[in-house]
């Protein structure tokens, strides 16, 4: 079994360059991340908002 052919850990196609994910699936990795990035994000932002703008009764 020759270990020259790199897999990708995604899709598991063979993939070039000696790279372990192939372009498609690091790209949608990418985007996927970005977009949790966004998400954490404007989840973050719009409870700051709440808060500075409703502060909380006590
Ligand atoms: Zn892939």
């Amino acid at each position: 079994m020759p270990e020259k052919t790199d897999k990708c850990m995604v899709c598991g196609k063979a993939v070039g360059g000696g790279q372990s994910i192939c372009q498609p699936c690091q790209e949608s990795i990418r985007g996927e991340a970005a977009g949790k990035r966004r998400k954490v994000n404007t989840t973050a932002e719009k409870a700051m908002k709440k808060h500075g703008q409703k502060p909380p009764d006590k």
